[in-house]
């Protein structure tokens, strides 16, 4: 077991909504912790050119918008772990995270802004090496494997932007790049559509879906085996290179239990704020985004549950060296819970009606008090 971390402010994940809230929480003083999870910087250190981010009028390239965001987070004091979360505990605050490097880490206020991770379609052939021939042909993003298809033929799975996207960075390098699409429509917007519709080194195969991808460890890639949704009928297709783009997964697993989450995986958020189901926990960017899921979004949201783990801390009673908690509104909480003495002096009890004895009643809840000592490193 390495080193306990406690923190006002524990954030999961460095893209743009955890960056943008490291900011802003950095910038009210509240000492963030970003804990990276596997991919530092998010989805945009793995994309190229992002042409829609406000205040880039000529565009920039992903992995250097992310290296501003954090160090912009790193001026205002924010500080870096660089584990992954494996398993936490939400029952009560401080939250407990656990990572793989063997930390403890508490948190009085968590915001989980895990993003997303490319979805795979889980056909034979696909997996990571040695299993299939994932890094030996397949891969799901261009920016990273697409220098080693120089003057080869490529597939690209997918009918969005993702896909679009890929396959028009892929004609950098391939000799030929088609796009397998299981519609005969795509879901890309007008203008990717456009880019790679236009592209004479982009061709279509639609209606159609991959089920094998072949080849050998020896051979790397050399086809993919396709089938026809309408007629049913199975067909070969030669090709050195497989991209599989069919969007993303949230990477929320590990709070599965713990927050409210749909279908597939998106946390559950207030709406009118970042708050999830447990007060103290708040979600942002793609964790909790199945609809918009841009960075400039996830970067507004970053910022929204920064200010909103922000007021929850202000609002929290503060506890006194005496035992006596003081509220926002300056009220004081004796220490045995069952008395408030009011800001104009009147002392009313905190013992609700019908209370049963004090000897038999549960000891009074004590709410989420906000610690007076220093938190420990
Ligand atoms: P997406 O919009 O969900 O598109 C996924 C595509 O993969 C769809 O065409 C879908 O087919 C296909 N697909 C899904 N599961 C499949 C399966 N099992 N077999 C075959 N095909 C499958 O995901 P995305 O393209 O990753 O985009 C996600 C979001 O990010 C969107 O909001 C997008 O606008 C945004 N984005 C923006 C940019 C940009 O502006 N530069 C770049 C990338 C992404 P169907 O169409 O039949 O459902």
């Amino acid at each position: 077991m390495k080193e306990t971390l406690h923190r006002e402010v524990v954030i999961v994940g460095s893209g743009p909504a955890g960056l943008t809230a490291a900011i802003y929480a950095a910038r009210a003083e509240l000492r963030p912790l970003v804990i990276h999870g596997p991919q530092p910087g998010g989805q945009l250190t793995i994309t190229t050119e992002v042409e829609n981010y406000p205040g880039f009028a000529e565009g920039i390239q992903g992995p250097e918008l992310m290296q501003q965001f954090e160090e912009q987070a790193k001026r205002f004091g924010t500080e870096f772990l660089v584990t992954f979360v494996n398993k936490v505990d939400l029952s009560q605050r401080p939250f407990r995270l656990w990572t793989d490097e063997g930390h403890e880490v508490k948190a009085e206020t968590l915001i989980v802004a895990s993003g997303a991770s490319a979805k795979w379609l889980g056909v034979p052939g696909e997996a990571p090496a040695p299993e299939g021939l994932g890094g030996l042909g397949v891969s799901a993003c261009a920016t990273c494997d697409g220098f080693f298809f120089k003057g080869k033929p490529i597939v690209v799975v997918g009918g969005g932007d993702t896909a679009m996207e890929e396959a028009t960075f892929l004609t950098r390098y391939a000799s030929r790049v088609t796009v397998v699409h299981r519609r005969d429509s795509l879901r890309a917007s007008k203008i990717m559509q456009d880019k790679a519709l236009n592209n004479p080194k982009i061709d279509f195969i639609w209606n159609a879906e991959l089920r094998e991808i072949l080849g050998s460890p020896e051979t790397g890639v050399t086809g993919i085996k396709l089938q026809d949704n309408k007629t049913g009928e199975e067909t070969e297709f030669a090709c050195e290179g497989v991209f599989i783009a069919i969007g993303h997964k949230p990477n929320t697993d590990v709070f599965k239990g713990w927050l409210d989450m749909d279908d597939v995986g998106y946390i559950k958020t207030a709406g009118v704020s970042m708050a999830t189901n447990i007060p103290g926990v708040f979600a942002c960017g793609d964790a909790q985004d199945s609809v918009y899921r841009q960075a400039v979004t996830a970067a507004g949201t970053g910022c929204m549950a920064a200010i909103d783990a922000e007021r929850f801390l202000d609002s929290l009673p503060v506890a006194t060296a005496t035992g006596e908690e003081v509220t926002i509104e300056g009220e004081v909480v004796s220490a045995d819970r069952e008395q408030i003495t009011m800001p104009d002096g009147e002392v009313v009890s905190n013992i609700a009606e019908n209370q049963p004895p004090a000897d038999t009643a549960a000891q009074p809840e004590v709410l989420y008090a906000r610690p007076s000592t220093e938190l420990s490193s």
